[in-house]
């Protein structure tokens, strides 16, 4: 028996490319249905893969990017397309380059998918945790009490550890820990920061979302990071895809030195010295509110401003404009992994081969999130763990074949 255990998108795409060979591999996991972390995706538009430069898109993957390539080549993001649509599921490019299905949805894809998989032979064991495994037998816990297998050839698609109430909990780096294998740490990817608002501000503007700002900060490498965007205001902190897109560098800031301060632009659009000369017009009898509200001055920017700068500061202008272009949001912590949107660190690669098969243990592979890899979100995660899903199944045909 071909065993996969792990029903998300890697074991799923590994699944397709083993059953479309003729292999009718089974697929175990824990959890009732598959993929559940593949429909939540779904929720706020499923982001399948990025139409930019593919070049720019490999880069995506920071220093993993060389163990990554593999997988890229194999599964690039026309092939993401091209995959969809052979399920009958047409995408578009959005304005950010982002690739989704017509319908943005996941529901739909997940069971025409699965669907396709039962019909090629693929067999699915769901409520089965996989908890150990010595020697050639594998112990699962279901409801009917342990139970255990035997298998040819297992591919772990195991995934990080956020969310774990969908499923991966990260249970397995124990298991794998005392096989001898070496695993970096699981920590937040894409996931928020802690600030300290003043009750006032949370309770008015939490939920509220801060939009055409410019975040800027320098990384631990001395690198200038610098971007447009939105960010949202959350009852903790900050998140959202401004938040996102650096979350890696201001993670590896904090674990430096915390707190760490970054900068908001607040007005992108104008120049210190306009900003100035506007706030330094003549209010008249306007109260400061009023006055400010004119100057497209209110809402959450201006109680930003009201938590930094004391209130006798706020007529001056000079301190005002220059406080406007170089806000300084001071960042805590970051929230927990279960809280975030992928997880960092995982196996590290160095315990695979070129097919993602575990060097010390032959005919077990391991892919999807849980390898020692991060990207940001915009369709990355789900064209790298497909990908790898991909490029592990096709090692393990070669072995069947007695290729490899
Ligand atoms: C809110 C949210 C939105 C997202 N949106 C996007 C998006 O739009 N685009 C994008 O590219 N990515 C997105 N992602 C990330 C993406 O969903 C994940 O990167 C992807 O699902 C990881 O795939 P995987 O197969 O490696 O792991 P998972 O999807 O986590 O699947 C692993 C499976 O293994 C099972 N499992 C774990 N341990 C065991 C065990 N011991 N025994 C048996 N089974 C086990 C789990 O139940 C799970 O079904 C989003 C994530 C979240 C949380």
């Amino acid at each position: 028996m071909i065993a996969i255990i792990g029903a998300g998108p890697a074991g799923l795409m590994a699944a397709q490319i083993l059953s479309e060979a003729g292999y009718a591999p089974t697929v175990f996991d824990a959890m009732p249905s598959a993929a559940r972390k593949f429909l939540i995706a779904g929720r706020g538009g499923l982001n399948l893969t990025h139409a930019e430069d593919f070049e720019l898109f490999c880069s995506r993957y920071y220093e993993a990017q060389p163990l990554m390539q593999p997988a890229l080549d194999n599964f690039s993001p026309s092939d993401m397309r091209s995959w969809a649509e052979s399920l009958g599921y047409e995408t578009f490019v959005g304005s950010s380059g982002k690739v989704y299905p017509l319908d943005k949805k996941a529901a739909p894809l997940l069971r025409t998918w699965i669907h396709k998989l039962k019909a090629n032979g693929t067999q699915f064991k769901m409520k089965h945790r996989w908890v150990s495994w010595s020697k050639d037998v594998w112990q699962f816990e279901t409801s009917d009490g342990l139970k255990e297998y035997s298998f040819d050839a297992v591919i772990l698609a195991l995934g990080g550890a956020s969310w774990p109430h969908l499923g991966s909990n990260g249970a397995w780096t124990e298991t794998l820990k005392d096989k001898g294998l070496s695993i970096a740490s699981l920590k937040p990817a894409n996931m928020g920061f802690n600030v300290t608002y003043s009750d006032i501000f949370k309770d008015k503007f939490s939920g509220s979302p801060l939009k055409n700002v410019e975040l800027s900060f320098t990384d631990i490498r001395g690198k200038l990071h610098s971007k447009l965007g939105e960010l949202l205001v959350s009852q903790d902190g900050v998140e959202g895809s401004l938040i996102y897109t650096h979350s890696k560098f201001l993670r590896e800031q904090l674990e430096q030195k915390s707190p760490f301060t970054l900068y908001l632009d607040l007005f992108p659009h104008r120049s210190e010295s306009q900003l100035k000369e506007q706030l330094s017009a003549k209010r008249g009898k306007q109260s400061m509110s009023a006055f400010w509200k004119r100057l497209g001055l209110d809402g959450v920017k201006a109680s930003l401003l009201r938590e930094v700068l004391r209130k006798d500061s706020l007529t001056d202008s000079e301190l005002v404009a220059k406080t406007l272009k170089k806000f300084p949001l001071k960042l805590d912590s970051h929230r927990p992994l279960e809280e975030a949107i992928s997880t960092a660190g995982g196996l590290e690669f160095e315990n695979l081969d070129e097919h993602l098969m575990l060097k010390d243990f032959p005919s077990v592979f391991c892919v999807g999130e849980m390898l020692d890899w991060e990207a940001p979100t915009g369709g990355y995660l789900l064209t790298g763990v497909m990908g790898q899903g991909k490029q592990a199944a096709q090692g393990l045909l070669k072995l069947l074949q007695g290729e490899k």
